[in-house]
């Protein structure tokens, strides 16, 4: 591509000297966000973009209720939770209400990671074993052991002995199309692989809308296989709710509501605190109370009241706004419009998703992922004022996660410039 201009390049040089090999930039040319709001954003030289992608400020970007509502709290009182506070144990009642039973106790953190490495301390308490079975693009965090669960981050580094990766639960992959078969079998065959080194099974750990998998809802129901063998194996069903908590799917709050499924253990993050750094685990206090027999566990930010501020105002302002209904809603007319433009060409494979959460496939000639289709509409989306990232094992799904307030018309002007992009190609 063209080189950038020489004062936007001499800007990431000095950033990637200060930063060094952990900076990753999005774009070929990289934009400087000086603001947001509700859908949308607006770079340093006024141009509004279209936010597409972006699944943190679920409710909408600076929305107003939680920027109050942390401004407000973080003015009277900020401590960890080693005391008694009624904001964070008003909001562990409101979080827990929102649980099936017996899901009833929450341990709060600060990141998605942190949350999934409890959930890994807490299953292997529980179980004396230490394996795990996770899908083969999934991402779970950063941390030490969960990097070892997250082949997508792994470059040259070979997933470790006590991991076992299996097929994520693609339609086109399963036999006669059966997913909830084709799992459930790659799961067991996987477990009966950590039995028989050895290493046992500890849990299975899912986002279960299979994020950065490429995006994988359907059909609902199809876990429930998956959860009966991981119990029958004596092992833990993780439910990561990173990606599709806090109403994304557009069918209750939860991801695995959609699967008719009770987990173990359920972890969240990203949306939960709409931008404010808060996470959490939820799960039954019979594993808890195992767990902390052993280590205990102690997080000084971690649901600290301000955390809970925010917290607690994201869950007010789903309910007041009827965000899980607008993401049923424009979800499937979004999906829908989408269908419309692959109805006319050859080179999308599939629409998928659920709610505001879906999956654009771009392929070759040949039906093959096609990366390179991705990458290039991604940057002449952006061109136009919209930002979109990919995802699934090759890059070449378009993961298409606005915030939950996105409208219909949000959705047409997406649907027209993917139309026109792939028409004057
Ligand atoms: N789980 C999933 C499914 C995620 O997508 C992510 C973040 N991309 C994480 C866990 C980790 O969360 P965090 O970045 O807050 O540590």
């Amino acid at each position: 591509g063209a080189a950038l201009a020489p004062e936007l390049a001499a800007r990431v040089a000095r950033r990637q000297a200060t930063f060094g090999a952990s900076s990753v930039l999005f774009y070929k040319e990289p934009i400087e966000m000086v603001r947001a709001e509700g859908v949308f954003m607006y770079d340093a030289h006024g141009k509004r973009y279209l936010d597409v992608y972006n699944n943190v400020p679920s409710v909408g970007h600076s929305h107003p209720a939680v920027a109050e509502a942390v401004a407000r709290q973080i003015a009277v009182l900020n401590i960890h939770t080693r005391y008694l506070t009624k904001p964070a144990e008003a909001y562990a009642e409101k979080l827990l209400s929102k649980f099936p039973a017996p899901l009833s106790n929450l341990t709060m953190t600060c990141t998605g990671s942190e949350s999934n490495d409890l959930a890994m301390r807490i299953a292997e308490a529980a179980t004396g074993k230490r394996g795990f079975v996770v899908t083969r693009a999934a991402y779970h965090g950063n941390t030490h052991h969960v990097t070892a669960i997250s082949p997508s981050s792994m470059k040259s580094k070979p997933v470790p002995d006590f991991v076992r990766v299996i097929p994520e639960p693609d339609p086109a992959l399963a036999p006669g199309g059966d997913v909830a078969a084709f799992f459930a079998g790659n799961l067991q065959a996987a477990i009966d692989d950590l039995e028989e080194k050895g290493i046992g099974f500890a849990a299975v750990i899912v986002d279960t809308i299979f994020s950065s998998d490429g995006i994988f809802a359907d059909p609902p129901g199809f876990l429930q296989a998956a959860v009966e063998v991981a119990h029958k194996a004596g092992g833990l069903f993780i439910a990561d709710e990173v990606q599709p908590g806090f109403g994304r799917t557009g069918g209750g709050l939860w991801g695995f509501s959609r699967h008719g499924i009770v987990p173990d253990i359920v972890t969240m993050g990203k949306p939960m605190g709409n931008g404010f750094p808060m996470a959490g685990v939820v799960t039954r206090p019979d594993l808890l109370s195992l767990f902390c027999e052993e280590t205990g566990y102690f997080n000084t930010f971690g649901g600290n009241p301000v955390a809970a501020a925010a917290g607690s105002a994201v869950l007010d302002v789903i309910e007041r706004e009827g965000l899980i209904d607008n993401a049923r809603d424009v979800g499937a007319y979004f999906k829908a419009g989408l269908s419309t433009i692959m109805g006319n060409r050859r080179d999308i494979g599939a629409v998928r998703g659920a709610g505001l959460f879906i999956g654009l496939d771009f392929i070759d000639a040949d039906g093959r992922p096609d990366q390179g289709l991705a990458t290039f509409v991604i940057n002449a989306m952006k061109e136009r004022g919209i930002l979109i990232g990919a995802a699934g094992l090759w890059g070449s799904t378009l993961k298409i996660r606005p915030p939950l307030c996105f409208a219909k018309d949000n959705a047409d002007f997406f649907v027209d410039t993917l139309r026109a992009i792939l028409a004057e190609r």
